[in-house]
């Protein structure tokens, strides 16, 4: 009987299954490459499916290897698929963003505790005016940041 292994959870199914137990939907062209090219367009249009389900490229790569590729070659073409898809660019900025946004709300915070003790500890306030500015570089930095963010958002 025909089989095709879950890219996701590594459960055999048999060939004619169109969903996995796990809840992936198989792509319409299965990573069997038995009496196809490994690079076919169809091998290539599969590894998308199971990208946009969010399966991760390592798996895929395994899968594909289980599959008679060589392991190498494999990871080659999902790396492939994936510059194609633009997923490397998509990532990045993201987690980009959120960092800027958190070190932004991190100085803001140290600004405004530096610039409270400042007022407190200093009389008539002379030094305490350029303790604010911390406060001013964490509000640009979290603007930055959340601008971007929703930015990404928007676009995603
Ligand atoms: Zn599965």
């Amino acid at each position: 009987m025909d089989t095709k292994r879950c890219p996701n959870c590594g459960l055999v199914n048999a060939a004619s299954a169109m969903r996995c137990d796990c809840g992936l939907v198989f792509a319409s062209h299965s990573l069997n490459v038995a009496g196809n090219d490994w690079d076919s367009d169809e091998v290539q249009a599969a590894i998308r499916v199971y990208v946009q389900n969010g399966v991760p490229p390592e798996n895929i790569v395994q899968n594909l290897a289980s599959e008679g590729i060589n392991e190498n070659a494999a990871r080659q073409l999902v790396r492939r698929v994936l510059a194609s898809m633009g997923t490397g660019r998509q990532v990045s900025p993201y987690s980009n963003h959120s960092q800027r946004m958190f070190a932004g709300v991190l100085v803001l915070l140290g600004g405004i505790v530096v610039t409270g003790l400042a007022y407190l500890l200093t009389p008539r306030g002379g030094t305490f005016i350029i303790f604010s500015g911390l406060i001013a570089i964490g509000m640009i930095q979290f603007c930055i940041g959340l601008f971007g963010w929703v930015l990404n958002k928007i676009l995603k």
